[in-house]
């Protein structure tokens, strides 16, 4: 399929078995690379040839770049996917595959660099007119500059690592009395994180959504697919995504959609892309957070509502066919709702919780996906993040898909491990979500006076 015929998955878990199944539906062959943790993985089993690369431990694995190449040049792969996570914004291994005459199916280097650097992926998007939270223009040197700002803007403020992603790295500070240890702490978590340890400052709005744009580019045109809500949150974390967004009307979505493919025609996007935006819904003011330069762990709920494959069109365009449609065949149809089902013991503070699956009964029926690696008898590694499958539902209505899930859900049987769903159950049985008046401090509020209740 165009300059594309072999792809190696530079991934593992429920996002390489997706990627394994858009490559087969195109009629390419797939290399899966395996950690000596994974060589029972489902992805291994279902690519056409796989590759062990190495130890458990992620930094002796999956983060191998040189290995990675290597593994596709033996391989006779032509492109990488790198999924989400891992190297898949590594501008350093993005370039590697470029010289080594690999496709990388993303965007270019240098657009993962500047994008990756949140800092300036904040410059960029206030330079070209999209709204940005107030705070530091650039880095901090210190904690004093921090007080600095944050006098100038008022409290509450956040410290955000320039190179941070999954949460890490943010700290809320209050006062100027605790910037001094936020700094320092968060400085530490950055480094540790990320090897850097470059901070900047934004206002903390409070009782706000997370909102995002997914976005399509080929270099030439941007494609957006309307919008994912992402306001529930632990630890600015996503547990529940759904599209469209319960607060948003269409003027408010037309000018979000508006400036995500601003910023992206800016720089030429290619590939899929997320801007993501907080929304104060007292205002309908937004402001751009940031930009994620992959494939998201909630692109199903997109694809849910729009019909289209976001795999298959990320590897078209890395492929260098050009995409058979204009925006205006972009529409959505019903409403999406996705949980992130992970092996996690949510009433004791969401403890990681690894284990062989002894049991497993799926969901199914109408508007039900699982897009998941585990069977029975999986034994979940401890190593990696704790996502055993997203539970994707689809209904004509926001009330029929939040039904469905919660039917769902009653159907899903995972034992042997903890997991998140009895969360997922009593959360949609919440007349808040129901509502959809969730903001991203929700989830703290409602279980952290729940706790405060049952003690
Ligand atoms: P999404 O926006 O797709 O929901 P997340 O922030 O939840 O993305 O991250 C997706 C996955 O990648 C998670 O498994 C998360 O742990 C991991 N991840 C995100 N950023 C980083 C990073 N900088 N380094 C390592 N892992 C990361
Ligand atoms: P990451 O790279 O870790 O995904 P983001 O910048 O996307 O970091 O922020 C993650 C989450 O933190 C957001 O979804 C939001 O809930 C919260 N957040 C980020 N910036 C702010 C802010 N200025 N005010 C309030 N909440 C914020
Ligand atoms: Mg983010």
């Amino acid at each position: 399929m165009g300059d594309i015929h072999r792809v190696l998955i530079a991934n593992r878990g429920e996002i390489a078995v997706r990627i394994i199944r858009a490559c087969k539906e195109l009629g390419l062959e797939t290399v899966q690379v395996y950690s000596e943790a994974d060589a029972d993985a489902l992805a291994v089993r279902m690519a056409d040839h796989a590759v062990c690369i190495g130890l458990a431990r992620s930094s002796d694995s999956y983060l191998q770049k040189t290995t990675l190449l290597s593994a596709a040049l033996t391989s006779k792969a032509d492109a990488i996917h790198p999924g989400y996570g891992f190297l898949s914004e590594n501008a350093d291994f993005a370039e590697m595959c470029e010289a080594a005459g690999i496709i990388f199916i993303g965007p270019r280097a240098a657009t993962i660099r500047t994008m990756g650097d949140k800092i300036a992926a904040r410059q960029l998007a206030h330079s070209c007119g999209v709204p940005t939270t107030m705070g530091s223009m650039g880095a901090l040197v210190d904690s004093n500059e921090a007080i600095a700002v944050a006098h100038e803007i008022g409290y509450p403020v956040m410290l955000k690592a320039s190179a941070g992603g999954g949460g890490r790295g943010m700290r809320i500070v209050w006062e100027a009395s605790d910037m001094d240890a936020a700094f320092t702490s968060a400085v530490r978590e950055a480094k540790s994180s990320f090897g850097d340890g470059t901070l900047y400052l934004e206002k903390y709005l409070t009782r706000i959504r997370h909102i995002e744009i997914q976005i399509l580019g080929d270099g030439q045109e941007v494609w957006q697919f309307g919008e994912r809500d992402c306001s529930i949150q632990r630890r600015n974390q996503k547990l529940v995504e759904e599209s469209p967004s319960p607060v948003l009307n269409n003027v408010l979505r037309e000018k979000l959609a508006e400036a995500a493919v601003r910023l992206c025609q800016h720089i030429g996007y290619i590939s899929a892309g997320t801007i993501e935006f907080i929304l104060d819904e007292d205002t309908g003011k937004f402001y751009f957070i940031e930009m994620n330069t992959r494939i998201q762990v909630e692109h199903p709920v997109t694809e849910m509502v729009t019909g289209f494959d976001l795999v298959k069109a990320q590897i078209r365009i890395a492929a260098g066919i050009r995409l058979p449609f204009g925006q205006d065949d972009i529409t959505m149809n019903g409403h999406a709702i996705e949980c992130r089902i992970n092996a996690e013991d949510y009433e004791n503070d969401f403890t990681p919780n690894p284990g062989t699956i002894t049991h497993l009964q799926l969901p199914g029926g109408p508007g039900v996906r699982f897009d998941s690696h585990i069977y029975c008898g999986y034994t979940v590694p401890p190593y990696y993040d704790s996502l055993l499958g997203k539970l994707i539902c689809w209904g004509q209505t926001r009330e029929e898909a939040i039904a469905r899930m919660r039917r769902a859900l009653g159907e899903l049987r995972i034992e042997g491990v903890k997991t998140t769903v009895g969360f997922h159950q009593e959360l949609l049985g919440h007349v808040a979500f129901q509502q959809g008046q969730c903001h991203t401090g929700y989830v703290n509020e409602a279980f952290a006076a729940k706790q405060k209740d049952t003690a």
